[in-house]
Parts: C-alpha cells; structure tokens; sequence
C-alpha cells in the first residue's frame, strides 16, 4: 500500500490505494499501444479540441481540483487555484499551437527543386512518465499536452502522495474526449517502473524529480536504448547586485524562497548579496519572513503551507542539522510553527563555507542560504560553483548589467528583477546536474517526435 494520501496538515492517512498488479500494467501497456495506432492519424483538430476541453473542464472545476491538491501535497488553496489556473493555459497554449510548430519543414537540398524534401514530425508512441508531488497538476500537463498534441500517448506514474490527483487527472482526460488508452495513470512500483521502461511498447521516458530518481530512470532508459528527458532538482542563484532595489529584491526574495513552503525547484535558494546593500537587504527579509503565518492552507489568511511529508521534514532537518555542525548559523525566523503536520520553521542560514556540504546542496523547503559577496564577478562565481543549473535572478537597476550577468551564469533560465518565472509560454529546462531537455514551447513538442525526412528526389 505505497500510494497513499497523507494529510501534510494534520498529519493523518486519508486513504490509500493499492499497487498495480503485474497483470494490470502489462494490459495498460497493450491498451496504450492500441490507442497509438488510432491517435497517431488523428488531426491535429481533434487533439486541439481535447487540449481545450481539458483547459475547460480544469476551470469549471477549479475549487475541486485545487483542494484535492490542497490536501495531498499541503499547498496554499490560492496557489494551487493558480496551479490549476496554469495548466489550463497550458493544455489551451497546446490547444492552439501545436499545428503549426509541427507543421513539415520544407528544405531546399544543393541541385533539387524546393520542396523535394520536407521534414515531418511523426509521433513516437508510447511515452512514460514519472512526475513529482510539488506540482501534482501543473507537472502532468507540462508533458502530457505538448507531446498528445504530437501524436503520443503516455502512461504515467505519479508520486506515491498524491494518488488522487493522478487519478483525477486521468478522468479529466477522459472526460475530455481523449480515447480510452491515450493517458493512464499506473500505480507502480520502483520495480515496476524498470520493466516499463524497457518494455518495447513505450518509447520515450520523462522525469521530472530528484537527481536520485532522475539518475535511476535514466538509466534504465540509456541501457534500453531509449531517449529520455530530466527535469531535476535546482538551487537557484538569486543575486543582489550593489545597484539593486533592495526592497524589492527582499520582498522578490521572501516570495521567492517560501512560496509552496520553498519545495519549488527554482524556487531562490541561495540569495547572494552584494556587500554595500547586504545588511538592509537582510534586515528587510527577515521582517517579511518573519511574516509568514503557518497554519490550515485552505485559510485564505495562512501564508506558509505544510512541507508535504513527515520524510520532507525529516530530510530538511537533517540538512540543516549537517549545516550548523559544518559550522553554518541558522537563525529562526517568526511564530514557531504549528507542532501537529508537516511544518517546517522558516530559516535564513548564512556563514556557510565551501567546505560546508549545504553549499553543494539543495535545500526543499523554507530556509534561505544568504551569501555576502563583495563584487560582481564573486557573485557569478559563487552562483556558477553549485552542480545545479536550473533557473536564477539577477537583481540590478540596469537591466545591461543584469543581461550581461544573466549570460554568464551556468542555467537553463534567468530572469532580471524577479524569481524564476514559470509561465504556458515559456520554456522550461536546466543544464549540469538539473538534468536535460526542455518543455514547454515548440522545444517540449519536439522532444518526443521522430523529426523524418521524406524526399522525392
Ligand atoms: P523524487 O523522490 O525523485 O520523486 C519524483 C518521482 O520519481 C515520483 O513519482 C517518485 O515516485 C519517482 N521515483 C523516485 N525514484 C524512482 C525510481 N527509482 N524509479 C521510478 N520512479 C522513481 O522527488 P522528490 O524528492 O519527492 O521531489 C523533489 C525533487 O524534484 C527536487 O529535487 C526538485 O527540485 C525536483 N523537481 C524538479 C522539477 C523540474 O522541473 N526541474 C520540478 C519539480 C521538482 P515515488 O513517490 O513512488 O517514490
């Protein structure tokens, strides 16, 4: 009984589900193959209707869907509104889109007529994915819309804390006029998963989780000869550069760092301050997270949610027990947070050494690694000296300067003036150990499509 929905606010077991037999996934691999041969003639018209009837059927069940999020993995009901909110504008960007950035490329090859040869996007076929619980919505649609919309069907293994929001995406699915088999979610095991992986039948693998998992999946994917995306963990450099809005950047920062308790990948985990604005800008975050209000998240007045399990919790202070006795200072800040749940004390550490294994690390809930530095190239260099390199900020009042820094940062993304933004229209994707490939845009439509050249020469 893996899957289980545990109440990150009170602490207690609502219900559980049981694994999937061997039996079941074998027959959800052989019902995802049939729907392929279907869904693959089907036009990008009737995808482009499910896509919309998806984003209409999240909206119309908004408050539904975002307590259901609410009580698995313990966000804000506000932010999990805006969770389902964005995967509508997903599923509708898809919707719209998806036609055109697959349309077949007419080349030009030396001494043959224009249009002899073209480049099509055919789909591939089955896909497997295995998503995170920080977004339980909003990670599915990331790769559910862009690669339906191709052509493919997906079968999927969500985290084992939040087995409702993986079976309801399914019926939304469902609902939403996609035939039976293009999108299944399996309960499987670690071990389960492996076999679906090397089973010929699915042809592409998407993770999206921790650099352990995505390591394993990976793997397993590599040594079956299959292509693979990985979106893994982050420790987003956010620098405070000496020309900065300081208020601003405090108040980006406290945002930043504790919106979705701080479980966010880039969420901005190292805030790296220059020397001249450091003690304002430390005076200043700590008021606003000293803010913060712990409590039930379905309250409109709670301002910071439940990490989403006891283990998350214990995981966090183990690395913050680690940090202190390498020598770091952890300061509390605010009320003591609720003893019943998964509450985790907002926390700004700060004399963290390179030697210090925090300095390396990711820290998955509300504790801000500050930095002070005493110029911009120390800056660059400390945000370049993690193995991570998903987003990060540069905070200055000359956007130039911020661009210039901007492109010398080892990342996927970076944004001038506010944390990483995840948004329908922007891409998303990381680089060193916060894995590879994209999603979202054209780039995520084209990881999973088989890019075949066809000439009449
Ligand atoms: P996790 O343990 O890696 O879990 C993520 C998913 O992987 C879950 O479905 C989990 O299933 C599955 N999984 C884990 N080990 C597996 C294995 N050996 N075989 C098959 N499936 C396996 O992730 P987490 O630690 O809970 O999530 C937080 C991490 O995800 C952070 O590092 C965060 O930065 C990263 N993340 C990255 C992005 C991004 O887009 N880059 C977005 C969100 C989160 P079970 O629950 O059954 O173990």
């Amino acid at each position: 009984m893996a899957y289980k929905t545990i109440s990150p606010y009170t602490g207690k077991e609502v219900k559980s589900f049981p694994t999937a037999t061997d039996f079941e996934v074998d027959a959800a691999l052989a019902k995802a193959q049939t729907a392929f041969e279907s869904w693959r003639t089907s036009s990008f018209a009737e995808r482009a209707d499910v896509m919309s009837n998806v984003a209409k059927i999240l909206r119309e069940n908004a408050d539904e869907y975002a307590r259901l999020i609410s009580l698995e993995m313990g966000k804000l009901l506000s932010e999990a509104q805006a969770e389902v909110e964005l995967s509508a504008q997903i599923s509708e960007y898809y919707a719209e889109h998806a036609a055109e950035q697959l349309a077949p490329r007419v080349l030009a090859p030396k001494g043959y007529p224009e249009g002899s040869v073209q480049l099509v996007s055919d789909p591939l076929g089955v896909l497997y994915i295995v998503e995170p619980w920080n977004f339980p919505f909003y990670q599915i649609i990331r790769v559910s819309a862009p690669q339906l919309s191709a052509g493919n069907v997906i079968v999927m293994k969500h985290a084992s804390n939040v087995p409702q929001c993986a079976a309801a995406f399914e019926e939304i699915f469902r609902k939403a006029g996609a035939p039976e088999g293009t999108f299944q979610n399996l309960y499987l095991s670690h071990e389960q998963s492996d076999h679906v992986i090397v089973d010929p039948r699915v042809r592409g693998v998407a993770l999206t989780g921790s650099e352990r998992a995505g390591a394993q999946v990976a793997a397993a994917a590599g040594k079956a000869l299959k292509k693979s995306t990985l979106e893994l963990g982050g420790s987003d450099a956010f620098i405070v550069l000496d020309d900065a809005d300081v208020k601003k950047a405090a108040k980006w920062a406290a945002f930043g760092r504790n919106w979705n308790a701080g479980q966010v990948c880039v969420s901005s985990k190292r805030l790296i301050v220059a020397d001249s604005v450091y003690d304002e800008f430390v005076e200043t975050y700590r008021e606003l997270a000293s803010e913060l209000v712990a409590g039930d998240p379905t309250d409109p007045t709670t301002t910071l949610a439940p990490l989403s399990s006891r283990e998350a919790v214990d995981r966090l202070q183990k690395q913050l027990d680690e940090a202190v006795a390498h020598g770091a200072k952890a300061e509390k800040l605010g009320k003591p947070v609720p003893e019943e749940g998964f509450f985790f004390q907002p926390m700004m550490v700060t004399d963290i050494a390179e030697d210090n294994p925090a300095y390396q690390a990711e820290f998955f809930g509300p504790i801000a690694q500050v930095y002070r530095v005493p110029d911009e190239a120390t800056a660059i260099k400390l945000a370049n000296d993690s193995p991570y390199g998903l987003g990060g900020s540069v905070f200055t009042k000359d956007v130039e300067r911020g661009r210039r820094v901007a492109r010398q940062l080892d990342t996927g993304m970076v944004f001038i003036n506010q944390p990483t933004k995840v948004a329908a229209d922007i891409p998303f994707g990381g680089v060193k150990r916060s894995g590879y490939g994209h999603e979202l845009i054209d780039l995520g439509i084209h990881e999973f499509v088989n890019q075949k050249v066809v000439g009449v020469c």
